[in-house]
């Protein structure tokens, strides 16, 4: 990574000068946590970005691992301390989807790379051709209001482990071309703090519905909850239901085999497609 490149980047599409680069870091959304307990009250703590080259320990949502091989991928976390009252925090994951998102495909049509459409898996996964190129991890910190959302891309890895062989792709992967990780960086920062700013204006997400649910993987199609109290853990009938889109507080609203419509939050279930992961 060309950090002088990023700073100057950053800071030109972001204002952001607060970065902090590790060659080698357990998770950068820790980095990001270590550094409000140690620099709380100060002006220094938000907007900044925590990027690393390889995280040893990487972590998705529940605990799960993620993996972060060097100098391959972008390992990053945004500290921010958005004006939104905790219960709309779950919004700022949607944000990053949609950032995520919206900068690949622009980069893709920038680059005249037609076969590649990057979409979002509901809540906090990014998709191409149904496998998994980013994952989103946002966190309330503690008992304060700055907010640390990770961001986990796949740009030029050519392999995977093989437990994620069937499940994960990257850009190059699916474009055969380089990516240049410093520019996604700094267009997908710019995109997601615009976003932040416009979310703690209106108190909801109406403004970016529509560009969201026409990126959504399971818009109008048949899914199945896992997880979640009054949801079946069997793929029975009962159990399937048509994703309509997200809500504009980022709840996915479902439709039963009769019609009838109920919402369901991030954090509460995993969504699937009714054949595996999309
Ligand atoms: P999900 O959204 O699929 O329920 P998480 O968001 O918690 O899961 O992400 C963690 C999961 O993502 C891991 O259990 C693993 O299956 C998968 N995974 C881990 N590292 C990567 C990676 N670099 N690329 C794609 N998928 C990954």
């Amino acid at each position: 990574m060309d950090t002088r490149t990023l700073s100057t980047l950053l800071e030109n599409y972001c204002h952001i000068t607060n970065i902090h680069y590790y060659d080698e870091t357990d998770s950068t959304n820790l980095r990001a946590k270590q550094y409000v307990q140690e620099n709380d009250g100060t002006s220094a703590c938000s907007p900044c970005l925590f990027v690393s080259e390889v995280q040893t320990a990487g972590r998705g949502r529940l605990g799960r691992s993620w993996e972060s091989p060097p100098n391959e991928g972008i390992w990053m976390s945004f500290l921010c301390k958005p004006n939104l009252p905790p219960n709309q925090i779950s919004g700022v994951t949607i944000l990053a989807g949609l950032a995520v998102a919206k900068t690949i495909n622009s980069f893709a049509l920038k680059q005249s790379i037609h076969n590649l459409y990057a979409e979002i898996k509901w809540p906090n996964d990014i998709v191409i051709n149904k496998k998994k190129v980013c994952g989103i991890l946002t966190e309330l910190i503690g008992n304060t209001s700055y907010v640390v959302c990770g961001i986990g891309v796949n740009v030029n890895s050519l392999s995977f482990p093989e437990n994620l062989f069937q499940k994960a792709t990257s850009l190059l992967k699916e474009s055969g071309v380089v990516w240049n990780r410093e520019k996604l960086i700094a267009v997908i920062i710019k995109n997601l703090s615009d976003y932040i700013n416009s979310y703690e204006k209106s108190g909801d997400l109406d403004f970016i519905l529509y560009d969201y649910n026409k990126l959504l993987v399971s818009m109008d199609k048949e899914v199945v909850l896992i997880g979640g109290t009054n949801i079946n853990e069997k793929n029975s009938d009962e159990n399937i239901y048509i994703s309509k889109g997200i809500d504009k507080t980022g709840a996915l609203i479902i439709e039963d085999s009769k019609g009838n419509r109920q919402t369901v939050s991030t954090g509460e279930v995993s969504v699937r497609g009714i054949n595996g992961y999309v």
